[in-house]
């Protein structure tokens, strides 16, 4: 990272000097972060923390998810502070509406009509859904093994729908070329610097519901933007000496696809092909690799390597417990935690958050309670 700033504007993405040196097959280099200047009112919202001024963010209710205390589990797992940060509850299922928000909001003060994103099918679904709210044309590119309900719904809020026979990763690509051609923003993940910064709003929430940081966050990782706006919002937070610590992050990725875990312990980043039950964590590149890595390193975050098995296995004590049923990359956080447990004082508080909704994808859920038809 060179540290120099630009001022946000649609045109600006990447900074142009360090993604000049990118290579193929690895994380984007370049990625922008923003920086919050001024200061805070006492009366405070989360919206006082974005970029954008509150009149342009569409009529949608984004956010102010549940963090509520699931009390079956924590008898289950002997932990009496653990909390539940609930973005099944989102708009379009899933915690992507976060930053779809933001950048419609952007859009719409910048006169910007016409988004592209490419994505394993909840960024698209949500950029589609939220892109609806807020009367903005949405084109996405998806790979077409997506789940269906994930192509239904993109198809649903009205999204132009480009079905791709590759992977994400190719995806990827393809939207950035449309982009380029036809003059549309992209949402691409890491890519669009808003997309990090629109989910921070979830640690400003915790923060807010709770009085305090929280000890621990547990976070589903696959191109580990979820995990950087984590870290934003307690940034922000510190800055404003609202809190003084930087909470305990734990990365929890499946080991059928850990490129960025991989990379903590080794130091770099090797591309393999991935497969995980988890489709929304399934990257081979994970596109926000080096800023994950960097403030995991720089705020003593940990990575959680866990199996499909171990995931579906906490998809189901997740929903027989608490009685909210995740998709399987939404229920692999709860998974890190139990992995991890013993390391965790039983009084810690700690926050597992719940990043996408069950019935989005159903196929291995369904087979693993062996349901008949
Ligand atoms: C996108 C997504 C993640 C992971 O977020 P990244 O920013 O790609 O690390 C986790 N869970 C769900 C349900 C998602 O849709």
């Amino acid at each position: 990272m060179c540290g120099e700033r630009f001022k946000i504007a649609p045109d600006v993405m990447l900074c142009p000097k360090c993604s000049a040196e990118q290579n193929p097959d690895e994380p984007l280099k370049g990625v922008l972060e923003v920086v919050v200047d001024g200061d805070l009112p006492d009366d405070w919202d989360v919206l006082d923390l974005l970029p954008v001024e509150r009149e342009f963010f569409p009529e949608i209710p984004v956010g102010n998810t549940p963090l509520w205390k699931p009390v079956n589990l924590r008898r289950e797992l002997n932990l009496k502070n653990l909390f539940i940060k609930d973005d099944t509850l989102e708009p379009t299922g899933s915690f992507k509406d976060r930053a779809s928000y933001l950048v419609a909001a952007f859009a719409r003060k910048y006169g910007i009509n016409n988004i592209v994103v490419a994505s394993t099918g909840n960024a698209a679904s949500s950029m589609a859904g939220v892109g609806a709210a807020a009367g903005i044309s949405v084109t996405v590119f998806v790979p077409k093994s997506a789940p269906k309900a994930k192509l239904t719904q993109i198809l649903q809020y009205g999204a132009k729908l480009i079905a791709i026979d590759g992977n994400y990763d190719l995806a990827f690509d393809l939207s950035l070329e449309y982009s380029r051609e036809n003059g549309a923003m992209s949402r691409n993940t890491a890519y669009n610097p808003l997309t990090i910064e629109g989910k921070k709003t979830v640690s400003l929430e915790i923060f807010k519901k709770l009085g305090a940081a929280p000890d621990y966050v547990f976070v589903p990782v696959g191109d580990g933007v979820i995990i950087a706006g984590v870290y934003r919002g307690f940034i922000d937070l510190k800055k404003f000496e609202l809190i003084e610590k930087i909470p305990t992050i734990y990365a929890v990725q499946s080991s059928g696809s850990d490129a960025i875990c991989r990379a903590v312990s080794s130091g770099k980043f090797v591309r393999i092909p991935t497969s995980t039950v988890a489709d929304s964590i399934c990257v081979d590149v994970p596109r926000n690799g080096y800023y994950a890595k960097m403030l995991l390193e720089e705020y003593g975050g940990h990575c959680v390597v866990v199996s499909d098995d171990k995931i579906l296995a906490a998809q189901k004590l997740l929903a027989s417990t608490t009685g909210l049923f995740a998709e399987p990359a939404g229920a692999a956080s709860l998974a890190g935690l139990i992995e991890v447990k013993d390391e965790i004082p039983q009084d810690a508080t700690i926050v597992v958050l719940a990043t996408g909704n069950g019935l989005k994808d159903i196929d291995a859920a369904a087979s693993f309670v062996g349901t008949q038809r």
